[in-house]
């Protein structure tokens, strides 16, 4: 069984502590805690995208925003199809699903706040390249939002600092030299929601698992998944380490957990059609 599989890789945390605010992520069922509520979450990190719109350049690459968007939507039916099929609760309802495209060349980042709110900045293309790999980048984003890894991070932050306000825990966490160095005068905005902190190891192998798969529900060729990996791990050789690595570590392990998985998840979770 995949799950069993997956939880073979990263082990089972369990959370004792609190036992009536533990939940399970989605499809993997690992065990996560949850102390914040997700719609209070969403509606700040909603906030918060409002005002990088206005900060940012956008795009006006339109053929580049609506393929972005045209995975999106493949994603977002997806995604709920496979739940609703499955007689299982849909992560998604609540989300209020949006992407753009910021035009700055020189940030390989793209980021998926709580509750669906998407970026991506001109600069990871070069590394995603095509199709299938902008669909890998985008469906693990998307994944760390479908498996409130957020608000797992932030109820973890009360756990420890019990007192302190939202607010301190999300902007508590020290931004790397990277991004300082980057220029980004949204910095300080996407650490209020956490997006400039790392995810945990288990987050981040949760992410790349749930991502192939919502990336094989959607019909992208996942196999591009290990090439993406390999790209990046080849950018950091460069003077400027790409922004997404700084929050995504250790190329080797993931391209070795993902070649093990994808043939699995290739067979178990064929692409759905979509009826129109
Ligand atoms: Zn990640």
């Amino acid at each position: 069984m995949n799950r069993r599989k997956f939880l073979g890789y990263v082990g089972c945390g369990c959370c004792s502590l609190m036992l009536q605010s533990c939940t399970t992520a989605p499809i993997t069922e690992r065990k996560q805690l949850k102390l914040i509520p997700e719609a209070s979450l969403n509606a700040k990190a909603a906030k918060i995208y409002e005002k990088i719109k206005n900060k940012e350049k956008l795009s006006d690459d339109q053929s580049m925003l609506n393929e972005i968007k045209e995975i999106g939507k493949r994603m977002e039916f997806s995604i709920s199809n496979y739940f609703d099929k499955s007689n299982l609760a849909d992560p998604t309802i609540g989300f209020d699903w949006e992407y753009i495209l910021i035009d700055n060349d020189k940030i390989k980042n793209a980021w998926c706040m709580p509750g669906g709110k998407i970026a991506i900045y001109t600069g990871i293309l070069k590394i995603t390249k095509n199709t299938n790999g902008l669909a890998s980048v985008m469906s693990h984003e998307i994944a760390h939002a479908v498996a409130k890894h957020s608000v797992e991070r932030a109820s973890r932050g009360v756990l420890i600092q019990t007192g302190t306000s939202i607010i301190d825990i999300f902007s508590g966490g020290v931004l790397s030299n990277i991004n300082k160095s980057t220029g980004m005068d949204t910095v300080g905005l996407l650490s209020q929601i956490g997006i400039m902190n790392p995810f945990s190891r288990k987050q981040e192998s949760e992410a790349d698992y749930l991502g192939l798969i919502f990336s094989s529900l959607s019909g992208y060729d996942i196999r591009e998944t290990v090439k993406i990996w390999e790209r990046m791990k080849e950018a950091t050789k460069g003077k400027k380490i790409p922004q997404f690595m700084s929050t995504h570590p250790s190329p080797d392990n993931r391209i070795k957990r993902i070649s093990d998985w994808m043939n699995e998840i290739i067979i178990d979770y064929p692409p759905i059609k979509k009826n129109n």
